[in-house]
């Protein structure tokens, strides 16, 4: 009787387990990214770095090349996981856009291993289903930093590669610190190095980071720009107010390293550019976090915030839409293309944006 007892103790926790493993796994499939008509290529970043690859940093590369030379821009989603428009907005530009002349490289979760897990406490949703254009899809939502399970464990402290700057250990697991990356670094040093293997290589002319804030954050709808790219992120912003859209310019702090726009521009002659909209679902004065406040951006207690002036973004029952924060990088970006093409027609890139772009 107590060989049974214990039998069916383990064929129960069993059971439980698989079950529990197998929807946990499911959650952490990754949605298919669709080869838009604009596609020309599908490379991955161990193609500009081997030493990614069979690794969980090699994520893929998408080039769409128009049939007339021209400049190119480089397109970064998902550089923080847990920031969902800049990898959906990546996302629509592959699916999406045409380019008539020059190029556009998108890596839409430029850190892989991010999009394998959430972060814990932070009730993040593992799933949502976004629509757009009509068009239903479902998104993975990562965490900000690369998974535990990829890299440990952290050090106390990391200095960062290009200054004797200490940050919190974790942040070595945040590719945002990580620039400009190692060969015989860590997997998020690794895939930094990468990414500056690509801007060594392809030259792009333009290069852009996406990514959200919480709407309490300082350096929110705002273009950050390093020194080189400012007098671009300027005229942008200023076509960007004269169509409605309310946003900042911020210089890339010459003094914080590790950063994409800071170590692109320093160490290359790419433009570099990092974009900042307002993402409720990540701030620390939200309430319930859930599917409808990532899609949405509806919170009462960021709505009392906003009444009390504590806002650095305009915020009222609406919320912050995804759709909205989606525009926003959308816009930007070709509004950014447009200026630098004013000034290079040399380099002239030519893009189409198939889809509704409204704002
Ligand atoms: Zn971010």
């Amino acid at each position: 009787m107590r060989l049974l007892k214990i039998f069916l103790f383990f064929a129960i926790s069993l059971f439980l387990i698989t079950g529990s493993a197998k929807y946990f796994l499911s959650q952490r499939k990754l949605e298919s990214i669709n080869i838009g008509p604009g596609v020309t290529q599908v490379k991955k970043l161990s193609d500009y770095f081997p030493g990614l690859l069979n690794t969980p940093g090699d994520t893929d590369v998408f080039i769409l090349e128009g049939k007339e030379q021209g400049g190119c821009v480089l397109i970064l989603g998902g550089t923080h996981p847990n920031e969902p428009a800049g990898y959906v907005t990546a996302k629509i530009i592959v699916e999406n856009f045409l380019v008539e002349k020059g190029k556009i490289i998108a890596i839409p979760r430029a850190n892989l291993s991010g999009f394998t897990h959430t972060q814990p406490l932070e009730a993040t949703p593992e799933k949502v289903l976004f629509t757009w254009n009509n068009k239903k899809m479902i998104i993975t939502i990562g965490a900000r930093l690369t998974n535990p399970v990829h890299q440990w464990p952290d050090s106390r402290l990391y200095r960062t590669i290009t200054s004797q700057q200490i940050v919190s250990g974790s942040e070595q697991r945040n590719l945002n610190r990580t620039y400009p990356g190692d060969p015989d670094g860590t997997i998020t040093e690794k895939v930094a190095y990468a990414i500056m293997q690509i801007i060594y290589s392809e030259k792009p002319d333009i290069s852009i980071d996406l990514h959200e804030a919480a709407p309490e954050y300082t350096t929110v709808n705002a273009i950050v720009a390093h020194d080189r790219a400012l007098d671009i992120a300027v005229e942008a912003a200023m076509m960007l107010e004269i169509d409605g859209i309310d946003i900042s310019v911020e210089r890339s702090p010459r003094d914080f390293h590790g950063l994409s726009h800071r170590e692109w521009g320093d160490h290359t002659d790419t433009l570099a550019f990092l974009l900042e909209v307002a993402n409720p679902s990540q701030g620390r004065l939200r309430g319930k976090t859930d599917e409808n406040l990532v899609l949405t951006g509806i919170d009462k207690y960021y709505l009392r915030a906003a009444k009390a002036g504590r806002l650095n973004v305009p915020y009222d029952e609406n919320g912050l839409p995804l759709t909205l924060r989606v525009q926003r990088h959308l816009k930007t970006i070709l509004t950014i293309i447009d200026v630098f093409n004013t000034y290079n027609p040399n380099r002239y890139i030519g893009v189409t944006n198939t889809v509704e772009s409204s704002f």
